[in-house]
């Protein structure tokens, strides 16, 4: 019987429900093959980063959840909400109960800068920044000190864009958002009147995206201050600027420029400085203050380095935000690059240090590739590593007994799993909850909250 037949369904497990997770599952269930699909989510809450990451004043790009949607009531998908990879099953009783797994767990943790001072209070993780701010359970609880005038943000992406943005957006703005009331709360009260996003490399060379990067001119009662001589490029510079492959560089410059024209008139600013690397943090307990050292560019165009000097500025800031990229995490049972934050692999097969392959577990999204790209990379990314599980069906030991033996293992532990349609309660009970203040939704923030939700709920919609 061959595997992926009606009488011998292909049994994958996939671990992770966010974007790369539900386009992995979307790919599979596109394909010719019969199919059965459990998707492992460590939350009772499904969609990842899009729930945790993405922020709540950009609601259009929520709204791939309602793909996802789609895809969990396809025939042949099923939701195990509140079951973890390591914690509630192992690898290795995955892999003896599935044909493969597709890891899509995504980089949950950050790179630290690796200076003196950085584990002073006060200078915090971009990404447990954006986990408060989203209500993600290990991050409700954390304290962001608002009562300060200056900010700093190093890095130039869009997470640090972000970052800016929400410190400086009116909370009105915010309200009916499903930004988590907490932080609604404390950002109302927020003293914050100098933001300063700091890059080790120039304009050219920023990773933030035009759209992203005007939005932070948009804002009532702030101005984006640029220091016209920043933007006098080196020749590789410009010959980057001038890449037709990669256009936002140029829109990024045009609008950099049209910021760098304006005159001062706002009382609060966001000063976008260029070729400057934090070498120190300084403060007695707390941040007080950075020092920034100034950076020239080497290299070619495409790889130029930000290169010390001996030049150094003191930036005094009593917040500080690294924003310098998120880090995949290891799992329990499996090879892990430290170095890069990903589990090794070869265009989706896992494999060991040593390059060689561990027949039946495959990698997708961030945990694969690195946390590079919007959601929709990870379509292709996804539909990569299924084309690599389907080219190697013939190797993949069977029979394999799927869902029912996990089912089975979960239930032998009394373990409470959520399945899509309590997702759905819980849902509807995060929109009620919200509607209440007038906002989209009121995100549980809290594991115990949500499985009482889910329970509440199905209690309420049992018939009498
Ligand atoms: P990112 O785009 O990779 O940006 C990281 C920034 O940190 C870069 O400016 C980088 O500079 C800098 N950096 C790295 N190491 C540093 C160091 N040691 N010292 C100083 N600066 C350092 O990462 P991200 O902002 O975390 O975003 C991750 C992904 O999510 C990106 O693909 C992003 O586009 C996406 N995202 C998209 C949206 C959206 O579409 N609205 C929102 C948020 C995130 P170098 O270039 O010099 O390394």
């Amino acid at each position: 019987m061959s595997i992926g037949s009606a009488a011998a369904p292909l049994r994958i497990a996939i671990v992770g429900s966010g974007p790369s997770g539900f386009y992995a599952a979307e790919a599979l269930l596109d394909s010719t093959l019969a199919v059965e699909v459990d998707m492992l989510e460590r939350l009772p809450v499904p969609y990842g980063l899009v729930r945790h990451g993405v922020a709540p004043d950009h609601a259009k790009l929520k709204s791939v959840t309602g793909l996802f949607d789609g895809i969990a009531r396809r025939d042949g998908f099923r939701f195990f909400g509140h079951v973890a990879m390591g914690r509630d099953v192992t690898a290795a009783q995955l892999q003896s109960m599935y044909h493969a797994v597709i890891v899509a767990t995504g980089a949950d943790g950050d790179r630290a800068l690796g200076i003196p001072g950085e584990q002073l209070d006060g200078v915090h993780a971009a990404a447990d920044f954006v986990g408060w701010y989203n209500g993600r359970p290990e991050c409700a609880g954390l304290r962001f000190d608002l009562d300060q005038d200056v900010a700093a943000v190093i890095g130039q992406g869009n997470v640090a864009i972000d970052v800016c943005r929400l410190l400086a957006t009116p909370v009105a703005a915010l309200r009916s958002t499903d930004i988590a009331s907490h932080a609604l709360d404390a950002l109302a009260a927020s003293r914050v009147r100098e933001i300063h996003l700091v890059g080790r490399r120039g304009p050219a060379q920023a990773k933030f995206t035009p759209k992203e990067l005007r939005e932070l001119g948009t804002l009532p009662g702030w101005q984006v201050i640029v220091d016209p001589a920043d933007l006098e490029l080196n020749e590789a510079s410009r010959a980057e600027a001038a890449d037709p492959a990669s256009t936002f560089v140029a829109k990024n410059l045009q609008v950099l420029r049209g910021f760098a024209a304006q005159p001062r008139s706002a009382a609060r600013a966001i000063h976008l400085r260029f070729q400057q690397a934090p070498v120190a943090v300084h403060g007695e307990g707390r941040v007080r203050a950075l020092t920034l050292q100034r950076q020239w560019l080497e290299g070619p165009a495409g790889s130029q380095r930000a290169v010390p000097t001996r030049q150094e500025d003191r930036l005094e800031a009593g917040l500080v935000f690294r924003s310098v990229g998120y880090r995949g995490t290891g799992l329990p049972g499996l090879p892990f690059d430290a170095v890069r934050g990903v589990i090794p692999n070869a265009g989706g097969r896992v494999t060991d240090d040593g390059g060689t392959l561990l027949p039946g577990w495959y990698a997708t999204g961030w945990i694969k590739r690195g946390p590079t790209g919007i959601i929709g990379t990870n379509r292709q990314d996804s539909v990569e590593t299924v084309q690599r599980l389907v080219e190697d069906l013939p190797l993949l030991e069977a029979p394999r007994v799927g869902r029912a033996a996990l089912q089975a293992a979960l239930a032998g532990r009394g373990h409470r799993v959520i399945s899509f349609d309590d997702w759905l309660l819980i849902e509807k009970a995060e929109r009620s909850n919200g509607q209440r203040a007038g906002k989209v939704a009121e995100k549980f923030v809290d594991v115990a909250c949500m499985l009482d939700a889910a329970q509440a709920a199905r209690v309420e919609a049992a018939p009498c």
